[in-house]
């Protein structure tokens, strides 16, 4: 026994090279010199980068970089390709998907090979992950394109769409874009990361063998600047874009108001979160999962574990035990645990962070089997402790295999020190206590929350973070309303104008500096004194100022004139009043209803205030409209749920529809009352806070909601009217780094422009200029929700 023991404790792994053969006999098939794949061939560059394999230093190939006069070729290309590639139907398209998803399986191991030779990462990993995860959205958003007619009646394709994507999961990333893209109809301008545009460029070929239509998928090589480019080009429709926030937050500034829509998948610091009870072992293999592959250069990895005190030492001890075991090498033997980081500059960069947290005394573990190799571009599995929440490691994206660690006493503690981050990408709960995992998994701000996993992803589950990670989401539904729109339906015709509209035309509404004009009785018989409504109470406004409201010039009220305090009390109002979120569906249910039921037990005086402006039939049309929203609303309270989804491994994955949080919202200048809770009673029946600005001609009418909210049981606080200057008030929402959504459907291009810029600080999801969703209740609802996919493991 003990000799078995001895020989086993001296066996080490054999090299065990995957031959790279097929990879460098089709880059010298194409001279090792590459261009840009535009309208359905290749297009030749003027100027060249090259791109290296990081673990030896080598140059693979020569790759055109693509200018702005390249890109606008591709998207006239993919412009001229879109009538075609949207008349063969959901059903000619899933025939192409399906093609590209047989074909990337067919030649898995030449891009594995590539994506190793290029990017440094493990053969292990691209064969094993990046690929078959590839092939896989492929095959599932063929799906969506066979169903997309019966699924999404009444959406359309965007048009032409720019995607750019970084270096850390080349194919994969090019998969989670391409595929929903094309299912839906659009046609694609691609570009990969300069470090790595090999197995892009493999693709390319590929879409000619699987019969994708010449001028749908369009690929320009280069760096930022190509990528600028495409930003910049007013013939893209949408820009999805993976990457830094940094970057994330320039073309947030340069498409504000353009109208194009926007998904940004950006940076994170996720937390690994073990409990007092979790199974160790297997918490240690969740980490080496979690932030050692890829050598720690993914978005969601988990860098920063947080241990439950009592447990941290002998965690520590497991892991370090485990990372003395991990090798480091050639990318290409299968035996490697870890390659090469993509670019010495990275390797640099990582460095840098280390030795800053070493310098500032943090305690600094380091180890791996047998040492690292001589060259290229490596550094080892890293465990940093003796750090807390102000330490710049802890604080910024590392993207290297840097862990940090910290500790906590309670559930609670580990829930503020995980949220204590700018980012909301994912985060990992590691305990044997369901329960307890289940009750963290929601207060955790993030995406995606792994239960005793990490870095699981799969094609049918939406993947995407909150706050400063970016909005928007990659994979299943969710992921493909992205790259859809429902346009407004088109508009009915005129009715017969109502007794009084002329005087309704002509509602205005100006500045006074007078409180004490007594208004005239047209609308109001006696005086009365509308307040601004904020926390759940009416408050006078806090510059003292009213604004005339004239009804066919006639003065009928002085309006509270709101300005950017009032604004910040009502947002405080309204991050107090989280305990809505935590209510249930069928309570929030109960409290619209009763709303509805209070207001229309107020129709007389809400008849006699929308009589004059209105006539009473359109009076009496829009009372009725302003009940059956809120029934509505009410009624989807308890049904606009999220959904289950079956992962290939043994988890189920939990798709749970969370409120966005504190949505800030300009109401439609079309309808007075109707048009205000169309847009509030959703966001509330899904459990959102709300700072609603009524339209500056109707605020009286708004200003009569407030009685009805106060005898219903709408708790304070959960939504908050301000009358006043709606561009200035609504300009101060967009920048409240509180205001975590802007909804404006009716915005103009201008006021758009404006509120898109503004709501870059925290990278808030802006819902402008866009009044599709307004007809129909399940998009709106989904603007009203975030999807956190929560991964739970079963079996033994
Ligand atoms: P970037 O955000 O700079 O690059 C991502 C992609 O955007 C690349 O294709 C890049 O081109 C392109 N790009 C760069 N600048 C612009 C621009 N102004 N307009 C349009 N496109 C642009 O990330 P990096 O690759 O430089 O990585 C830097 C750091 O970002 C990493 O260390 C990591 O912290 C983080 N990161 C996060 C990722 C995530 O998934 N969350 C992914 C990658 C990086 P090119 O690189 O070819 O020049």
């Amino acid at each position: 026994m003990n000799t078995i023991t001895s020989i086993l404790e001296t066996m080490d792994y054999g090299p065990a090279p995957e031959s790279d053969a097929v990879a460098q006999a089709w880059l010298e098939g194409h001279g090792r010199r590459f261009g840009h794949f535009i309208g359905g061939r290749w297009v030749r560059g003027a100027r060249h980068f090259a791109t290296l394999d990081p673990a030896r230093g080598s140059e693979l190939a020569q790759v055109a970089q693509a200018g702005p006069s390249q890109v606008d070729q591709a998207v006239q290309a993919a412009a001229a390709a879109l009538p075609a590639w949207q008349a063969l139907g959901g059903h000619g398209r899933a025939r192409v998907l399906y093609a590209l998803a047989r074909g990337l399986q067919k030649h898995a191991r030449l891009f594995a090979v590539l994506e190793t030779l290029d990017n440094g990462k493990t053969i292990r990993e691209t064969r094993d992950v990046d690929i078959p995860l590839a092939v896989r959205h492929f095959y599932h958003h063929a799906g969506w394109a066979q169903l997309l007619e019966s699924e999404w009646p009444h959406h359309r394709a965007l048009g032409v769409v720019g995607q750019i994507v970084p270096w850390n999961f080349p194919l994969l990333m090019l998969a989670w874009k391409v595929a929903p893209a094309l299912a839906c109809g659009n046609t694609v301008v691609f570009k990969p990361a300069e470090q790595t545009p090999l197995t892009a460029l493999r693709f390319a070929e590929l879409c000619v063998e699987a019969g994708v239509p010449a001028g749908v998928f369009n690929l320009v090589n280069g760096e930022g600047s190509t990528g600028r480019a495409i930003v910049d080009h007013p013939g893209i429709a949408k820009i999805a874009f993976t990457g830094s926030t940094e970057v994330g937050r320039e073309i947030r500034k340069l498409t504000a108001g353009s109208g194009r829509k926007l998904t940004l998948e950006l940076g994170g610091k996720s937390p690994f979160i073990v409990c007092a009870d979790a199974d160790l072992d297997a918490a240690v293999e969740g980490l080496v999962d979690s932030i050692f592959f890829n050598q720690g250069q993914v978005c969601c990895a988990g860098s920063r574990l947080l241990v439950h005190e009592g447990t941290a030492a002998r965690l520590t001890d497991k892991l370090q035990a485990r990372m003395a075991r991990i090798r480091v090498g050639s990318p290409l033997d299968k035996s490697s645990d870890m390659g090469a980081l993509v670019s010495p500059v990275q390797c640099e960069r990582v460095a840098g962070f280390v030795d800053r947290a070493r310098a500032e005394g943090a305690v600094v573990h380091q180890a791996c089997a047998g040492g690292l190799p001589a060259q290229g571009c490596y550094y080892p599995p890293t465990l940093v402790s003796g750090v807390d929440t102000a330490s710049e490691i802890v604080r910024e994206e590392v993207f290297g295999p840097v862990l940090t660690l910290q500790t906590f006493r309670t559930p609670a503690e580990a829930v503020e020190l995980a949220n204590h981050t700018r980012y909301g990408l994912a985060a990992s709960v590691w305990s044997e206590s369901i329960g307890l995992a289940l009750d963290l998994a929601p207060r955790l701000k993030a995406g995606v929350v792994w239960v005793n996993g990490a870095n699981q992803f799969d094609a049918a589950c939406g993947f995407g973070g909150v706050r400063e990670s970016g909005f928007g989401r990659e994979g299943g539904a969710e992921g493909l309303r992205e790259y859809l729109h429902r346009p407004a339906p088109a508009a009915a015709p005129a009715r017969k104008p109502a007794r009084r509209s002329a005087a309704a035309a002509s509602t205005s509404t100006s500045t006074s500096t007078s409180t004490s004009t007594r208004p005239l009785a047209a609308v109001a018989a006696i005086d009365r004194t509308p307040k601004l409504y904020i926390g759940g109470k009416q408050a006078r406004p806090d510059g003292g100022y009213s604004r005339e409201l004239r009804v066919g010039g006639e003065l009928v009220a002085l309006l509270p004139e709101g300005n950017r305090k009032d604004i910040r009390n009502a947002v405080e109002a309204a991050r107090a009043a989280m305990a809505w979120e935590r209510q249930s569906a069928h309570a929030r249910a109960q409290v619209l209803y009763y709303l509805a039921e209070n207001l229309a037990a107020q129709s007389p005086r809400l008849l006699a205030l929308l009589g004059p402006l209105l006539g009473d039939a359109g009076a009496a049309a829009e009372l009725d409209a302003s009940v059956h929203v809120l029934f509505d609303a009410a009624a989807w309270a308890d049904k606009f749920d999220g959904a289950v989804h079956q992962a290939p491994s043994r988890t189920v994955v939990l798709a749970l529809h969370e409120p966005v949080g504190l949505i800030g919202l300009v109401a439609p200048k079309a309808r007075p009352l109707s048009g205000l809770l169309a847009l509030a009673a959703p966001a509330l029946a899904m459990g959102n806070r709300v700072v609603a600005l009524p339209c500056a001609a109707w605020g009286l009418v708004a200003a009569e909601l407030y009685a009805v909210l106060d005898t219903s049981d709408l708790p304070g606080g959960v939504l908050n009217l301000v009358t006043g200057p709606v561009d200035e008030l609504a300009d101060v929402l967009a920048a409240h780094a509180e205001v975590d959504a802007l909804w404006w459907p009716d915005a103009s291009a201008a006021q758009a422009a404006r509120v898109e810029a503004l709501s870059v600080s925290n990278l808030k999801r802006c819902w402008v200029a866009d009044e599709g969703p307004l007809h129909d209740p399940r998009t709106l609802l989904a603007q009203a929700v975030q999807v956190k996919n929560v991964w739970v493991p079963y079996g033994v």
